[in-house]
């Protein structure tokens, strides 16, 4: 069989690895000609950013590359117990200080594409092709037969559609005639600012990640200093709700001030950034739900943020990839048939998206005035009370930690250990002088 992949980016690099393994001949196609020598390229702008790659996702990842997780730490990018090395503030107070068996490594995305692109184009049946910019599907009679570039068609028995958030699909599939449903958006207006900055050599290195998160619909300011790989800091200052950090060293270090946990603005103070800081704005959720097209052409997949972008501020958006390759991965083992491949593909990979989806915009439609349905209202309100027990409660916070990281399901927070303390403080509370709805 012969593969195409559009985009080498995190879910096209995966999905080669996972073709290859199937025993197809995979051509990736990529727009980009690079990285250049810091180690980044324009197609995939947000690497400049903080990019958690969660629990559940680097499970996956290092299944695909067994030892990748070793190399990561060869390169100075820590492995910690996130209950242990993470500092995390939330709008109630700090996270406990304890082991609560979440493991979390830290490293920029640049460093984790380059480790995944390396070990991908060293397998002998990938083939990357650069500067090349895939303009549209080369369909025959509702059959995809390839993909067109801007001077030649590339021939293909399946196409896997895994350019990002600037995907052309629905483009070419409304173009060919195909009825696309329109994009189902949540809107954060969520903007990021990043540097990276070496380690002062008398820095405190109690922690590895230190956090402040933002919480709607009060708490619209915050920030991630993450220890990565080569001794360095990656700071991101977050805004939501249309708040945005400047990218000017006085106005970053004033907005870094402004956020209750002193330690981002300390590193921000002590170590001078190398680099230009960058910005990303108006981050939002966005799915095109191609699951529910009666038509499809056959023989074309696609997955990650080609078809939905998550709100980084979960770190969802990696590890769903990863997720959607290791469907790939199932399906392929179990089908020959390239139209059952596509028509179980499509199932499964929209169910992997659905509980990230869900999770990341019940949390954001609290930023928005609008009447939330009671269903919202009430999760809404369980998760409050999750929040405000986390600082004394770590058995709360290793439930919460699982769930964060997608290791378990939201459904592992109706646990009677979590419950029933929710419920105590819940009526504890009630029995108090009234205060505002406010935390804390
Ligand atoms: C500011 C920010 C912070 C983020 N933080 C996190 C985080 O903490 N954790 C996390 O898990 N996720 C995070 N994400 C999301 C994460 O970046 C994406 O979910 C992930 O990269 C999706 O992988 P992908 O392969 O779908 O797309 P990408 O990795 O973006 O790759 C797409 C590739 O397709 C190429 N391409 C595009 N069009 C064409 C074309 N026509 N022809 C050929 N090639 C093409 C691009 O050049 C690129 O290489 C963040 C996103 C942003 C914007």
């Amino acid at each position: 069989m012969r593969a195409v992949v559009v985009g080498a980016g995190i879910g096209g690099l995966l999905a080669a690895r996972v073709l290859a393994e199937h025993g197809a001949l995979v051509t990736i196609l990529e727009r980009d000609n690079g990285p250049a020598g810091d180690g980044h390229r324009s197609g995939v702008p947000q690497a400049r950013h903080s990019h958690a790659l969660l629990a559940a996702g680097a499970n996956v990842v290092e299944d695909l590359f067994p030892g990748l997780r070793e190399e990561l730490i060869e390169l100075g990018a820590p492995l910690f117990d996130l209950g242990e090395s993470g500092r995390v503030l939330f709008p109630t107070g700090w996270a406990p200080l304890t082991d609560i068996g979440v493991p979390v490594q830290t490293f920029t995305r640049a460093a984790l594409e380059n480790l995944l692109r390396a070990r991908v184009l060293a397998l002998p049946e990938v083939t990357l092709r650069q500067d090349f910019s895939v303009e549209g599907l080369h369909l025959i009679g509702g059959e995809v037969r390839g993909v067109h570039g801007p001077s030649e068609t590339v021939h293909a028995d399946l196409v896997v559609v895994a350019s990002g958030r600037t995907a052309r699909l629905s483009k070419w599939l409304t173009e060919a005639g195909y009825d696309v449903p329109a994009d189902i958006v949540v809107d954060s207006n969520m903007s990021y600012a990043s540097r990276v900055a070496s380690i002062p050599t008398d820095a405190d290195q109690g922690w590895s990640t230190n956090n402040e998160l933002t919480y709607a619909p009060d708490v619209r300011r915050g920030g991630v200093v993450n220890r990565v790989e080569a001794n360095k800091w990656q700071i991101t200052l977050i805004g939501a709700s249309g708040e945005r950090p400047p990218v000017d060293d006085e106005g970053f270090l004033a907005y870094a001030r402004s956020l209750r946990n002193s330690a981002i603005a300390e590193c921000v103070a002590t170590a001078p950034s190398e680099e230009a800081t960058y910005r990303f704005v108006g981050l939002n959720n966005r799915w095109t739900p191609y699951h529910r097209m009666n038509r499809w052409p056959d023989r074309l997949l696609c997955l990650g943020d080609a078809v939905c972008v998550l709100n980084p501020v979960y770190g969802q958006g990696m590890t769903v990839v990863a997720l959607q390759a290791k469907v790939l991965h199932q399906v392929l083992s179990r089908n020959r048939d390239l139209s059952a491949v596509v028509a179980k593909f499509r199932r499964r990979s929209a169910n992997v998206l659905r509980m990230p989806w869900i999770v990341a915009t019940s949390a954001d439609a609290a930023w928005t005035a609008d009447e939330q349905p009671w269903t919202a209202r009430v999760s809404q309100w369980y998760f409050d009370q999750i929040v405000r027990l986390i600082p004394t409660h770590p058995a709360v916070y290793r439930r919460f930690g699982m769930v964060a990281q997608m290791l378990s399901g939201p459904g592992s927070l109706l646990h009677p250990s979590v419950v029933w303390p929710v419920i105590r403080s819940a009526v504890a509370r009630r029995s108090e002088p009234r205060r505002s709805a406010a935390f804390p």
